[in-house]
């Protein structure tokens, strides 16, 4: 049990009670040092939730932000309340407003169901630019999305790796053991690929790593102008962790995804899917919308061939 501590006032109620049960959850108090603002201050977002008194800034006190925004996910149900929908923000050391802080905010009537996790400001490069992951609140227990850290789970990144990245050690080491997996994935697959000779899990994001990128961009999603980065929740990053955890064959790889579209079972189709999903020209965040069978399968009909009509279009059709 914890306490919550109000330097400022917060006048949204949602957000008082999951600050309390934030701070009972990790059994540590929380000071809000920022919370109703009538001005934008320098540097400040002109569409803040601070202005609708819907957000609040705070630390826990004795864990850094850090651990407490990745270890947040685990946590989500019994923080948030399902209902609502939020954003969570890390503040780092080059934000514009208030020095590293943790932001809280409670939507007015948007994203039900989600955390939009943001980081801002963690790099110079950074500053003034979010990096949004959607996040669904569960029912109840831990969080669907298995700890980055562990092995087995869904590899992911912090921040960017690659052609002028952030290149954190931890995040190189993830997309080296990433891609060195999707290659082996590809040769079991029997997917043609030119290949790259297996890269060490050395955290440095040098020109043999920047190739491999660089090779599965240009072979596997067919990237017109492979730009040899990896960004968080972008389409590389999904189009890799898709093809190391779940073993889908993406569908921009030759004649072998287009056969296993037809008649085998949902999860190919479900892969193609996905792929094609996040198959725009842009690396931008994906909206996960639920898609029922038929769609999955117009999609599949898409891919194989058999249908002409623009598959972004029918995703589109599908999401509510
Ligand atoms: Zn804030």
């Amino acid at each position: 049990m914890g306490t919550v501590t109000y330097q400022k006032k917060v006048s949204d109620t949602d957000l008082h009670q999951v600050l309390q049960r934030m701070s009972d959850v990790y059994g540590k108090d929380i000071t809000v040092h920022s919370g109703d603002r009538d001005d934008v201050p320098a540097g400040g977002s002109k569409t803040s939730l601070h202005l609708v008194g819907r957000a609040a800034d705070f630390h826990i006190s004795g864990l850094e932000d850090q651990e407490v925004f990745q270890s947040m996910r685990q946590h989500l149900a019994q923080v948030f309340t399902r209902s609502e929908g939020y954003e969570f923000i890390r503040h780092g050391v080059h934000t514009a407003t208030t020095g590293p802080h943790l932001h809280l905010g409670h939507y007015p009537a948007k994203n039900q169901g989600k955390v939009i996790f943001k980081t801002e400001g963690l790099t110079p490069d950074t500053k003034g630019h979010y990096s949004p992951e959607e996040v669904p609140i569960p029912a109840t227990g831990a969080a669907p999305q298995p700890d980055a850290t562990k092995s087995g789970g869904t590899q992911t990144i912090l921040a960017s790796v690659g052609e002028g990245g952030v290149n954190n050690e931890a995040d190189v080491k993830v997309i080296q053991g990433l891609l060195n997996a999707a290659q082996e994935q590809l040769k079991a697959a029997h997917i043609a690929f030119t290949g790259f000779d297996p890269l060490p899990q050395d955290g440095k994001a040098g020109p043999h790593t920047k190739g491999a990128i660089s090779l599965f961009q240009k072979e596997i999603m067919q990237m017109a102008n492979p730009d040899s980065r990896v960004d968080p929740n972008g389409r590389t990053l999904r189009t890799l962790q898709q093809q190391v955890v779940a073993g889908h064959i993406p569908a921009g790889a030759g004649q072998a995804s287009a056969r296993s579209c037809g008649g085998s079972g949902n999860n190919h189709a479900h892969g193609a899917l996905r792929f094609h999903q996040g198959g725009g020209i842009h690396d931008d965040p994906v909206q996960h919308a639920s898609i029922d069978q038929a769609v999955i399968f117009q999609v599949c009909l898409e891919i194989t061939g058999l249908k002409t009509q623009d598959p972004v279009s029918v995703m589109g059709a599908g999401q509510a």
